[in-house]
């Protein structure tokens, strides 16, 4: 009989809560538009009552564990998120404790990229493999890392936040503050600030794909434009981690066949001949790397 965990995936734009079995099976889900814009404690009333919400299934009445992936950076060995970009009120709150005090249970917390690169670990694309990296391409970039078949956390549970990767000196503007950064160029952003300039007011990241599918050269510039500054970052990934494969997720990775011959252009011509024949696959998991890598949080935290 599968174990069954409580997974709550904190977005943005949405919080997510499933019941997942040591299968990976989904057995109920709920979600509803983050409160963005309100206090902490009501985002974590938010994650308390989606845990709630997908607990009802559960068999013998007591919550099963719960395991919560969030955007970071997230301080793990504290429980502190140190500031969330995309929820306001997340600047220096105890997301853990406050959360456990709402649940009256111990809670399992991830950085999200770390979370998903987990749950395919497990469940997805990098089944059975000891060396992954899984790198996810949306609004910003991040990842994850399996080296040596442990997942790498680094000091403070920190590691991993590769779109922070300076890869030009005194660059564009990143997000983060900082000049430069790998997602300043290769994130779905900086290609839709692109598209604006160059292609049509206003064109999404599908619709310069879409473009590009049906001939027009505009959008296809544009998509090679962004499969180079892809390959840049993945070539040091490569060469950092030794991967024996690359995981693409978020929303970018939809459109990966289209992007995968510019990014493997540019690993043959500036990786070490050693690190070319590392496939680059998309995520097998979609949008449910993150809430399977939460429930895994919990499988891996009591065997
Ligand atoms: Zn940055």
């Amino acid at each position: 009989m599968p174990r069954l965990a409580i997974a709550l995936d904190l977005g943005g734009s949405q919080v997510r809560a499933a019941l997942v079995g040591s299968d990976g099976t989904i057995h109920q889900r709920f979600s509803e538009p983050t409160k963005a814009d309100g206090s902490a404690e009501a985002v974590i009333a938010q994650l308390a009552h989606a845990a709630r919400m997908v607990s009802r299934e559960a068999r013998d009445g007591a919550l099963p564990g719960v395991g919560l992936s969030s955007p970071g950076p997230l301080d793990t060995e504290s429980g502190m998120a140190l500031g969330l970009p995309t929820i306001k009120a997340f600047m220096d709150v105890p997301i853990r404790a406050l959360l456990e005090a709402e649940l009256g249970q111990a809670v399992h917390i991830e950085n999200d990229a770390i979370a998903a690169a987990l749950g395919e670990w497990r469940f997805g694309a990098g089944k059975g493999l000891r060396h992954l990296v899984y790198v996810t391409v949306s609004t910003g970039i991040g990842g994850g890392v399996v080296a040596d078949g442990r997942l790498l956390r680094g000091r403070r549970g920190l590691a991993c936040h590769i779109g922070h990767m300076s890869i030009v000196k005194d660059g564009a503007q990143c997000p983060c503050g900082a000049r430069g950064c790998w997602e300043a160029y290769a994130a779905g952003s900086a290609f839709a600030a692109r598209a604006a300039e160059r292609f049509a007011e206003r064109s999404s990241p599908a619709e310069v794909f879409a473009a590009a599918r049906r001939g027009d050269r505009v959008a296809q510039s544009l998509v090679d434009e962004e499969a180079d500054y892809l390959g840049c970052g993945i070539v040091s990934l490569l060469h950092l981690f030794s991967p024996e494969r690359i995981i693409m997720g978020g929303g970018m990775s939809r459109d990966l066949d289209r992007l995968l011959p510019g990014i493997e252009a540019v690993v043959l011509r500036e990786a070490m001949p050693a690190y070319r024949d590392v496939p680059i696959v998309a995520a097998g998991l979609g949008s449910n790397s993150g809430l399977l890598g939460a429930a895994a949080l919990v499988f891996e935290s009591t065997p």
